[in-house]
C-alpha cells in the first residue's frame, strides 16, 4: 500500500539508501508513518508555523510533519548518508522542506525560520538533553521557540513533568515549568524504533509561557536549584549555607523551612528565594 505522500514505505528507503543504524549517532528510527503523523499531531496545529525537526534520518517523523500541513520544515541531520532519502521528501512537497547537513548542537538556526516556529525532534536522548537545556535557558524570554515536542527516553521525561514531593522531581523539572507548560503527549514502548533502544521513550510536548511563572533572576535560580538538589539529601539550611552567611533567615523569609530538603520546594518558592538571594 503506498502512502499518503505518494513515496515509498520506510523500510524500502531505508534498504535503497543502506541507512543502517549507526549506535554512535544514537540511530533508532520511526517506519510507523501512523505513528510518526500522530507524534506530528501532537505538536498542535502544524499549518501556518515553521518547524524545526533536529535529527530527520530517513524522514518518517519529517513526511508526518509535512503531511499534517506544517508551512514549512527545516531539518537539521548530522548523518550525510540520509540527504538522499530527504531529498526525494522535498522533492514531493515542493518548496515545504529544508535540509541542513550540520551538527544542531553547533548550529544557530533561528536564522532559517520565520515565527511562529515549533520544534520537534525524536533525538539521540543525550543531544536531546542538551538542546532542551540550551533552549530552555535562552539570554531573551520569550524565546524563538512557540513548543518543543520532543522524544526522550521516558525516565528523563519524567523528570521533566515531575512534580514536588516525587524522586524524580529536581532541577529539569524547575528549569522546564518554571517557563513552560510541560507534559507527557505519548508514551512508546521500545518496540516501536527500529533497531529497538534499551529503555521505554516517551514524547514531552512543552510550551513556552509569554512570561516566567514568577519573578527571579535565572542565574540566581539556577544557581539555588544547582546547590539545592546538588545535595538533594541534606536539608537546605546545610546544602545552600554556600550561598549566603544568613541563609537561614533568607530561606525563613522566602516561607521555606530550613531543615526541608529540596524535593519538598515548589518552583514558586524556589524563586522567591531566588529573588531574597538577589535583593
Ligand atoms: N527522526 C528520525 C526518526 O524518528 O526515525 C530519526 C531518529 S534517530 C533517534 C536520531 C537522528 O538524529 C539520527 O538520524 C541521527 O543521525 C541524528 N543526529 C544525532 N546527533 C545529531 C546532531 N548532533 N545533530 C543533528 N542530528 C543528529
Amino acid at each position: 500500500m503506498s502512502a499518503i505522500d505518494g513515496l515509498p514505505p520506510l523500510r524500502a528507503v531505508i534498504a535503497a539508501h543502506e541507512l543502517s543504524a549507526k549506535k554512535a549517532l544514537g540511530q533508532n528510527f520511526l517506519l510507523d508513518l501512523n505513528l510518526t503523523a500522530k507524534i506530528a499531531r501532537s505538536a498542535g496545529e502544524l499549518a501556518g508555523a515553521d518547524v524545526l525537526e533536529v535529527g530527520p534520518g530517513p524522514g518518517g517523523l519529517t513526511r508526518g510533519l509535512l503531511a499534517e500541513g506544517a508551512r514549512r520544515v527545516l531539518a537539521v541531520e548530522k548523518d550525510a548518508r540520509c540527504l538522499p532519502a530527504l531529498a526525494e521528501i522535498a522533492a514531493a512537497y515542493p518548496g515545504r522542506l529544508e535540509v541542513i547537513n550540520a551538527d544542531a548542537l553547533r548550529l544557530d538556526v533561528t536564522a532559517h525560520l520565520c515565527p511562529p516556529i515549533k520544534v520537534v525532534a525524536n533525538l539521540p536522548y543525550n543531544v536531546g538533553t542538551e538542546l532542551l537545556v540550551r533552549w530552555l535557558t535562552p539570554a531573551h524570554w520569550p524565546p524563538f521557540w512557540e513548543s518543543l515536542t520532543l522524544m526522550f527516553q521516558r525516565e528523563v521525561a519524567e523528570r521533566i513533568v515531575a512534580l514536588p514531593g516525587s524522586k524524580a522531581y529536581g532541577r529539569l523539572a524547575v528549569l522546564a515549568q518554571w517557563r513552560s507548560d510541560a507534559k507527557i503527549v505519548m508514551r512508546l514502548p521500545p518496540e516501536a524504533f527500529t533497531p529497538p533502544p534499551k529503555v521505554a521513550s516517551a514524547v514531552v510536548h512543552l510550551t513556552a509561557l509569554p512570561a516566567p511563572r514568577y519573578p527571579a533572576d535565572p542565574e540566581v535560580l539556577e544557581r539555588v536549584v544547582a546547590a539545592a538538589f546538588g545535595q538533594r539529601r541534606k536539608m537546605l539550611r546545610a546544602s545552600l549555607k554556600g550561598l549566603s552567611p544568613e541563609i537561614e533567615g533568607l530561606l525563613e523569609a522566602a516561607g521555606i523551612a530550613p531543615t526541608d530538603r529540596a524535593e519538598q520546594i515548589s518552583i514558586a518558592q524556589f524563586c522567591a528565594l531566588a529573588r531574597m538571594l538577589a535583593g
